[in-house]
């Protein structure tokens, strides 16, 4: 069938199709509607995704479709799509492109003018997000932390700062090593779900502080699939005296007064112009003391009036 995209004609699609995270009752009606009539499923790995296609009756043809060899593979799914086949993309468990390859073929196909359907459907950070209890009205997805150095640390810094809730996905041998990172990252009384095996026969919710889920963590190695939540806070806004400080703080490293002023706002909440015209009075009064202690300076250094004889 001929459509009109983005101004381009074109007569494939491709079907971006979540499969369960575990239990393989999540698939929906649809999914397996549409696996059935593609032409062909891309798969993260072909065995994986052929267990959830056998429990369903689904004979479409498979190709194997990841990091490893989306590159090589790219030019020639396009070439089909645009010649119409249809095609559905599938990862080994959940939603693609989340935490999971997919990215490079969406992106090709959406500058290609490609049609494109996604489906809805399972993903462990929704699925822990909603038994987690905390507020969901804002929340920030981390997905897997890098495993070391200094972007780990000002990853760990920023996230301790947030406050809106947050999601991390871990691996269940350094899930232990992340609660203990962010203890020492001032988190310590900050509520925490490690939500575990979602979906399957062993899920598991262990809820507490991070203290109390590092201690856990540390004393008994958990297997399985992990998804760690932090709850919202909110942070203290600091007070008058201190946002003064840290203004002082920035005027010192001689910035402008406008830039000390934007800086200190950004990082304590309280208005530009009120900082401004603390900064502006500041600088005047050091400027009206240096002058003073000029003045006394020359006035000690004039000859007194007396002339010795
Ligand atoms: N695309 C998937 C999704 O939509 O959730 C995520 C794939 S990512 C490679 C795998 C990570 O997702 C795991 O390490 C774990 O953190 C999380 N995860 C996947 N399935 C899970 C489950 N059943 N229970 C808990 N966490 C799960």
């Amino acid at each position: 069938m001929e459509k009109w995209n983005n101004g381009k004609v074109t007569t494939g699609k491709l079907y971006i199709v979540p499969t369960p995270i575990g239990n393989l009752e999540d698939m929906t009606f649809r999914a397996v509607r549409v696996l059935k009539e593609v032409e062909r499923i891309l798969a993260e790995d072909t065995r994986h995704s052929r267990i959830v296609c056998s429990h369903y009756g689904i004979e479409t043809p498979m190709s194997s479709f990841n990091d490893h060899n989306a590159a090589q593979r790219l030019p020639m799914l396009l070439e089909r799509l645009r010649q119409g086949a249809e095609m559905a993309l599938v990862t080994d468990a959940g939603t693609p492109g989340i935490s999971d390859p997919g990215l490079p073929l969406l992106q090709a196909v959406i500058a290609a003018g490609i049609r494109l359907e996604v489906l809805p459907g399972p993903s462990a950070v929704v699925t822990a997000l909603s038994g987690s209890g905390f507020s969901l009205a804002r929340f920030v997805f981390e997905g897997f932390l890098p495993r070391k150095g200094k972007a780990r640390q000002q990853r760990l810094a920023a996230i301790a700062k947030e406050e809106r809730t947050v999601v991390l996905y871990e691996a269940p041998l350094r899930m232990a090593a992340t609660l203990s990172d962010l203890l020492a990252h001032g988190c310590a009384g900050r509520g925490a779900v490690v939500a575990r095996e979602l979906t399957k026969h062993f899920e598991s919710w262990h809820r507490g502080s991070v203290s109390e889920l590092a201690t856990l963590f540390q004393a008994q190695a958990h297997k399985g699939e992990m998804v760690l939540l932090l709850q919202e806070q909110s942070l203290p806004s600091p007070s008058p005296e201190q946002a003064a400080e840290m203004l002082q703080q920035v005027m010192d490293a001689e910035v402008g007064l406008g830039q000390a002023a934007r800086q200190t706002a950004r990082l304590t909440g309280v208005s530009r112009n009120q900082l401004y015209r603390l900064a502006l009075a500041r600088r005047q009064a050091e400027q009206q003391r240096q002058e003073r202690a000029s003045g006394e300076r020359e006035s000690l250094d004039q000859p007194s009036g007396h002339d010795d004889v």
